[in-house]
Formats: structure tokens, C-alpha cells, sequence
């Protein structure tokens, strides 16, 4: 895939990396502690395998039928697919046949469905910052709750916290609280070191703060077909 004229595809994600190489550069930080996934919801397949043959290794999405589909035919590539988005606790256990990584375990429930899957999976505990129904997610202490139930689960592996900045107001205050779980889950958790964070519109604001699980969409993939 690498003939002819680089694809505007290719372009965009040659500039977020550079963008995300300046940011971890900014914040003393090296680009190599970091996971760039691209959110591919409601993109073609082609798009996926594309961003596949530019060396794209982790993508994410966030319906699970959609996921699933995506997964299955492209399941000769090597990527490793991120779950993102609110995950029904009786999909879980059909999710975690292609999801490697579930950054978005909000309840106990899901948490058990998960542990019975038939192998090991990644999971990030999402915090809710935005008070908005539907974006997932809850309050810290819950949180902490959640996170030794992930770690007492066998097959399971604690990996850290997530969050969604809310639309509105300063990114850098929410990376800030979430960071602040984070300190807190490790306390208990050391080896939960990571934090999913940083959307295409607040990235640089997520590295300063810590991150080190980006999820990018838009600003690699351009606009989404339907947003819904
Ligand atoms: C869609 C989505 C993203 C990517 O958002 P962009 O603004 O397109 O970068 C990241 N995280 C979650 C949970 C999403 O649903």
C-alpha cells in the first residue's frame, strides 16, 4: 500500500503522530509509553485495513455488532481491537472473542461477564466525567470498587482508568481528576499504570496529564460517515 502518492489517509495519520511525538516531547515524555488507537466506528472496512497496511496495530470501536462484523473480516490482519464504547453485559462474553482490551467496564456485571470470557482481557475502569446519560462510566468511588473486582478476577487484567473529557469546559481539569484515580486505583494496584484518555480534540492536553492509551478518531480518519 505503500505505492503511488501517499493517501490522504496516510497524511492524516503521519500528522497526528507528529503531533503526538511534539506533545510527549512538551511534556518530557517519550511517544514510545504511548498507544495511538484508531477509532474506526462507522468507517469501512477498507479504511481499517488500509490504516492496517500504513502500520496501524490497535484500532477501537464502539458498537459491538459493528465490531464484530469488522472483526471477522478483517481477521486475517494483525490489529488488536479496543473496545470503547458501552458494552452490554450479555454481549461481553461475544465481544471479548475479537476485543482485546475493554476500556469501558462500568459495571460489576460486566466485570463478571467478562471474567467468564474464554481468554484473558485488558480492562480499563471508566470513570464518568461528564454527567452526560449515555457517554458510560461512574463516580470515583464506584470506580475503585470496580477496580478490585477486576483485579481479583483471574482472567482479567487491571490495566487502569479511562474517561471522556466532557464537551464542555476545560480538558486539563477532567485529565487532572481522572489522573487523580488513576494515583488512586494504583495505590492498591500497582501494576495498573495506564489511563485511557485523549480524543482527537484534547490529545496533547491527555499526554500532558499522563495518558498513555490515546483514542483517536476523526482527526485521522476523517469525518465519520454517520454519527450516531
Ligand atoms: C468516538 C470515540 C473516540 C474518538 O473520538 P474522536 O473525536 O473522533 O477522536 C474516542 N473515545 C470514545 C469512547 C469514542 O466513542
Amino acid at each position: 500500500m505503500s505505492d503511488g502518492p501517499r493517501s490522504a489517509l496516510a497524511d492524516r495519520l503521519a500528522a497526528v503522530d507528529a503531533r503526538i511525538a511534539d506533545a510527549a516531547a512538551a511534556a518530557g515524555r517519550s511517544p514510545d509509553e504511548l498507544v495511538r488507537i484508531v477509532v474506526t466506528k462507522f468507517q469501512p472496512v477498507a479504511m481499517i485495513a488500509e490504516l492496517a497496511g500504513l502500520g496501524v496495530r490497535d484500532v477501537g470501536e464502539s458498537r459491538h455488532q459493528e465490531a464484530q462484523a469488522k472483526a471477522a473480516e478483517l481477521d486475517a490482519l494483525p490489529l488488536t481491537w479496543h473496545f470503547v464504547g458501552q458494552l452490554q453485559s450479555k454481549k461481553a462474553r461475544q465481544a471479548a472473542r475479537y476485543a482485546s482490551v475493554v476500556h469501558s467496564v462500568d459495571r460489576a456485571s460486566l466485570v463478571d461477564a467478562l471474567a467468564g470470557a474464554e481468554r484473558r482481557i485488558g480492562c480499563f475502569v471508566q470513570l464518568d466525567l461528564t454527567g452526560e446519560p449515555g457517554r458510560g462510566g461512574v463516580d470515583a468511588d464506584e470506580a475503585l470498587r470496580l477496580a478490585d473486582r477486576v483485579a481479583g478476577e483471574e482472567r482479567l487484567d487491571l490495566l487502569g482508568v479511562m474517561a471522556v473529557a466532557p464537551r464542555e469546559g476545560d480538558p486539563r481539569r477532567a485529565f487532572a481528576t481522572l489522573r487523580d484515580l488513576s494515583d488512586r486505583v494504583r495505590a492498591g494496584h500497582p501494576g495498573a499504570v495506564s489511563i485511557s484518555a485523549g480524543m482527537s480534540g484534547d490529545f496533547a492536553d491527555a499526554i500532558a496529564a499522563g495518558a498513555t492509551h490515546l483514542r483517536l478518531g476523526v482527526s485521522i480518519t476523517g469525518p465519520r460517515p454517520a454519527d450516531g
